[in-house]
């Protein structure tokens, strides 16, 4: 419907077996409850970039400003193909209309803040953004974006759920 609340999502979120192992992270309180009061746009950056389920599992190495994106086992530098689709799918999400974004917490993809980057000695400093919800938070700088972790705080749910509403109205003026 033209005037619901449209939300990005992480597609694992909402149960669709989308991750590395071909399970799911669903989110009940962000597809039964939010759902019922939004429409989402669901993501899943690994997927759409062409990866296939089951996938090798990957991790971000290096500089946390800039880090790659690397298959933990065979050691496959992913980067620019994240990337690349990256750029031009954060210009399509233009066309939608989004008033917010959902994304799954501490994925090298999706994570928005504390995510693992593994230095030269394989070290993790929880310093890093996954590399969609990077370019996507630069895209969209005044979006309002959390992840489900920090959903489940009420005074940081509330805050999101006004932000979100916040940019309705403003959209609609
Ligand atoms: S965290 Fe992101 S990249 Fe990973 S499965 Fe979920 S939607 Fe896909």
């Amino acid at each position: 419907m033209e005037n619901r609340i449209k939300l990005g999502v992480s597609a694992c979120l909402l149960g669709e077996n989308v991750r590395y192992d071909g399970d799911h992270k669903l989110d009940c309180f962000i597809r039964d409850t939010l759902g019922e009061y939004v429409d989402f746009v669901p993501v899943c950056p690994e997927v759409e970039c062409g990866m296939p389920v089951p996938r090798e599992a990957m991790q971000l190495e290096s500089n946390p400003e800039s880090p790659r994106l690397v298959t933990i086992r065979s050691r496959k530098d992913m980067s620019k193909q994240m990337l690349d689709w990256t750029a031009a799918r954060v210009r399509e999400l233009e066309s939608e209309g989004l008033c917010g974004y959902i994304f799954k917490s501490s994925s090298p993809s999706c994570g928005i803040k504390g995510v693992k980057v593994h230095n030269e000695k394989g070290m993790p400093v929880k310093k890093g953004l996954g590399l969609f919800a990077r370019a996507f938070m630069k895209h969209f700088p005044l979006l309002p974006t959390e992840d489900e972790n920090r959903l489940h705080d009420p005074r940081v749910r509330e805050n999101f759920i006004e932000s979100i509403f916040a940019i309705k109205l403003r959209n609609h003026v």
